[in-house]
């Protein structure tokens, strides 16, 4: 997504752009594919609403109509006792109020009275450590109840990670200020929330996530953009104060370059150019595996675990870190699916604990039949009713591996330090989520911002009638 952005915006101001792509399609961990009849998100299937940036873009390919607000039921927890609704919580988990009812219902009244501490308890110098996990400062400021049963679950969700891992200055910038701002975690979390657009905090397209690639695919064809697939860049190398590209589908000459790649490739593609590059590689991100199974079950009709569960570790028998009843969350697609069949999305791969003592569940090396099996399993568990093999109507296994950036403690000091090294390169620019943070408002709103950085360092203008389109954008 970073590269197709960014090849767009590039055009848009004037410049002749080729887009190298390694594998045969286009679009990332945006992607579609077909199961039972039914067109599916194989990858990302949402965007956040915090800003207007993916519905700007989804406006400007054609698809504004489409945008459509997931079924506001809410999606589940399922704690290693029971499952429940999940309490409404301020940020990835962090209660902003953790005396409310439905708080105490997921942690218990103890838990809820330690957390409700935070509020009186000093900030110390906690807050003043260079490197910060989310764990450690949701556990000392709200004790471990609130993070295993409340945050665990969501920061495996997102990021696949155990929060004693996750880099709370990458995951939620500004916590740590707001904390120090409003004296407590409750009242920093319930200032950002406020501060946050009301409605839901996530939308999607009729029709998949997946379209806007297919639409901006065909955008920049308009624009007479080059594509090419199965081109993996191998190697870059300066030239002619430019950049020379090799590839394998051969090399090209380029006066500037948007890398958009994963952090990994990124950064072995240039370090040879950019001294102290290779010290800043990022460790690879989460493998995930997700399993779609588009089933004959009218029971599910009623949604019993509202748009699906997040699993809080511990659950035993259960090892699937999320479900998503995708029929149950969008409406659009239940309308397709037609009556009594629906879709669920399982995924799998998580790490838990941190530093040596970390485990990474890996299921992408797991056969396909294993995992099957496995979701069946977990799926009959989660919504609380018998799934056989005799109602799947259609079933796929998709593996992302590396394609989740890491955003482990230190990361945000990495980035800094890639951005540093590469500002100084002309005719150079690196966008994607590794550098950006996860999902599609950082990513689509950071590339379009290093294209038009590109371009202006390359010397291209702003053209009159782009102006007000490329102006309105963070
Ligand atoms: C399973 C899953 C579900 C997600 N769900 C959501 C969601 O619901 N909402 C949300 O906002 N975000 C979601 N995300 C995150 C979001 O999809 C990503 O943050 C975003 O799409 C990343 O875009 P990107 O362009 O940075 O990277 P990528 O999509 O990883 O694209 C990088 C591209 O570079 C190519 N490449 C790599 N090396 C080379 C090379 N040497 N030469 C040429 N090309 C190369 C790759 O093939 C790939 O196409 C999800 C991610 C995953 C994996």
């Amino acid at each position: 997504m970073a590269g197709l952005v960014a090849a767009r915006e590039l055009a848009r101001q004037g410049l002749a752009v080729t887009v190298l792509e390694a594998t045969d399609a286009f679009g990332g961990c945006v992607a579609r594919h077909e199961v039972a009849g039914l067109m599916l998100d194989a990858g990302a299937e949402s965007f956040a609403t915090r800003s207007p940036i993916v519905a700007e873009l989804a406006a400007e390919l054609g698809l504004g109509e489409r945008i459509a607000a997931p079924n506001p039921v809410g999606a589940w927890l399922q704690l290693p006792e029971s499952a429940q609704p999940m309490p409404s919580t301020g940020i990835l988990g962090i209660p902003a109020d953790p005396a409310a009812p439905d708080i105490v219902k997921a942690i218990g009244r103890r838990a809820s009275l330690r957390a409700a501490a935070d509020k009186v308890l000093p900030l110390g110098t906690l807050l003043r450590k260079e490197q910060l996990s989310l764990g450690e400062l949701v556990r000392a400021r709200m004790g471990s109840a609130v993070l295993d049963r409340l945050v665990a679950p969501v920061a495996a969700g997102v990021y696949s990670a155990d929060p004693d891992a996750l880099d709370v200055d990458s995951v939620v910038p500004g916590l740590r200020a707001a904390v120090t701002k409003h004296g407590s975690l409750a009242a920093a979390v319930g200032a950002l929330r406020q501060a946050a657009p009301a409605g839901s905090a996530v939308a999607g397209i009729a029709g998949g996530i997946g379209l806007l690639v297919e639409r901006l695919v065909q955008d920049l064809k308009d624009r007479g953009v080059k594509l090419v697939a199965g081109a993996p860049v191998t190697g870059l190398e300066r030239a002619d104060g430019g950049w020379q590209v090799r590839s394998a589908a051969g090399d090209f000459d380029a006066a500037g370059l948007v890398v958009a790649t994963d952090g990994g490739s990124a950064v072995r593609l240039l370090a040879a150019s950019i001294p102290g590059l290779a010290a800043a590689e990022p460790a690879p991100g989460p493998a995930v595996a997700l399993v779609t199974l588009v089933v004959d079950m009218p029971e599910l009709d009623a949604a019993p675990r509202g748009t699906g569960l997040l699993v809080a570790p511990g659950v035993v028998g259960v090892r699937a870190k999320a479900l998503t009843h995708a029929t149950a969350k969008w409406p659009w697609l239940a309308a397709e699916a037609g009556p009594g069949n629906h879709v669920l999305r399982l995924s799998y791969g998580r790490a838990v604990g941190a530093g040596d003592g970390a485990e990474r569940e890996d299921f992408t090396a797991w056969p396909d039949d294993k995992l099957y099996g496995q979701a069946l399993a977990d799926a009959s568990v989660l919504l609380g009713l018998p799934i056989g093999a005799d109602d799947v109507l259609g079933r796929k296994v998709v593996r992302w591996v590396g394609a989740l950036p890491s955003a482990t403690l230190g990361h945000r000091a990495r980035v800094a330090e890639v951005r540093r090294l590469a500002s100084g390169q002309h005719g150079l620019q690196l966008a994607g989520a590794w550098l950006a943070g996860t999902g599609l408002v950082a990513v689509i709103g950071d590339a379009r911002q290093r294209a038009r950085l590109l371009a202006e360092d390359l010397g291209a203008g702003t053209r009159p009638e782009e102006h007000s389109a490329a102006a309105d954008t963070p």
